[in-house]
């Protein structure tokens, strides 16, 4: 059996960095066990304004790999593709299996955070990949002066949005509302912007292609029920996000979205379990306030594998 470890992190993006270098720093044994590579959905967001410390913002691949080695050079262990397949609870703790080993570890931090959400509608899975994304980083490049639809009205869509104005030629942002959740200042921004037109109040009912690519999107008026067609290259979806907590479903609480209940500290309903960032309950979902959940968790979790009470 390997040596038991203090605190297991679940999960490389911010949350999970910031857990791992409180952790390291606290000389616990950590170890972040991620299945991609550093960064989490902070990696594929184009760019990141609100950070604190960076006026001019930062990409969020590049921030996800400042964390990372910040964590790295505190003494904390960083496993990339090392997906964690089960967590189930065991005297003095907790096995995890990666990749079919198992790894023993005191306490777990959860911090796997979140997935983009589906439209669901007729077109997306038959065009995912070919036309239909969920990344404007990864995919933006390849709609350089062609024009593309953004769905969604929320901070995700309108920064997205404004991203992919810099490289396609016309950006049609489609919302289902007349009002858009958005950050006051992305909303100005989208407004402002020449290459982006706002098509308030739509649904998208189809995403329609031809020939193995997107040609368009079907829409339907939610104010009058008119039906229309938007003539598009490619289709971002920024639609939300659902949590990935299925890895601890009988392990503690949850609540009716999946999102794991914690309490200010980061604890779960079981003991020596933790979930920081946007895997966790709790309203604002941000870099900043993953990283605060990180740490504050890290820090319970390092006093109690070392048998200190908090
Ligand atoms: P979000 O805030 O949940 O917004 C999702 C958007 O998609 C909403 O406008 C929603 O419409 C719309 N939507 C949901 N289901 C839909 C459907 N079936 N059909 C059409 N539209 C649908 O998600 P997000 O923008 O991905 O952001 C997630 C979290 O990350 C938020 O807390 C956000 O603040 C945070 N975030 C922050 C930043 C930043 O600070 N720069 C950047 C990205 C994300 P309704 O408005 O009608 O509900």
């Amino acid at each position: 059996m390997s040596a038991w470890i203090d605190i297991a992190i679940v999960g490389g993006g911010p949350a999970g960095l910031t857990a791992a270098l409180y952790g390291a720093r606290a000389r616990a044994k950590t170890v972040v066990f991620e299945a991609g590579l550093p960064g989490g959905q902070i990696a594929s967001a184009s760019w990141v304004e609100n950070y604190p410390g960076f006026p001019e913002g930062i990409s969020g691949q590049e921030l996800g790999e400042l964390m990372s080695k910040q964590a790295e050079k505190a003494g904390a262990d960083i496993r990339t593709l090392a997906p964690v397949d089960k967590i189930e609870a065991c005297a003095g703790g907790f096995v995890l299996w990666v990749e079919g080993r198992e790894e023993h570890a005191r306490t777990v931090i959860l911090a796997t955070g979140a997935v983009p959400r589906r439209l669901g509608v007729p077109g997306e899975t038959e065009f995912a990949g070919r036309g239909v994304s969920w990344c404007a980083t990864c995919d933006g490049p390849l709609f350089k002066d062609r024009v593309v639809a953004v769905i969604g009205g929320g901070d995700s869509a309108t920064q997205e949005a404004l991203y992919l104005a810099k490289i396609a030629r016309e950006v049609h942002l489609i919302h289902r509302r007349d009002q858009l959740r958005a950050t006051r200042v992305l909303v100005e921004q989208c407004f402002l912007n020449p290459v982006i037109t706002m098509h308030l109040s739509y649904v998208v009912e189809e995403i329609v292609g031809d020939g193995g690519r997107v040609t368009g999107v079907k829409l339907r008026s939610r104010k009058d029920g008119t039906e229309s067609f938007l003539a598009v290259d490619g289709v971002f979806e920024f639609v939300g996000t659902d949590p990935q907590s299925a890895l601890v479903a009988d392990l503690c609480e949850r609540d009716e979205n999946g999102f794991v209940k914690v309490d200010r500290e980061g604890c779960t309903s079981r003991p020596g379990l933790y979930a920081a960032g946007d895997v966790a309950d709790g309203t604002l979902k941000q870099v900043v306030t993953a990283c605060g959940q990180g740490a504050q968790a890290a820090q319970h979790a390092a006093g109690l594998a070392a048998g200190i009470s908090t």
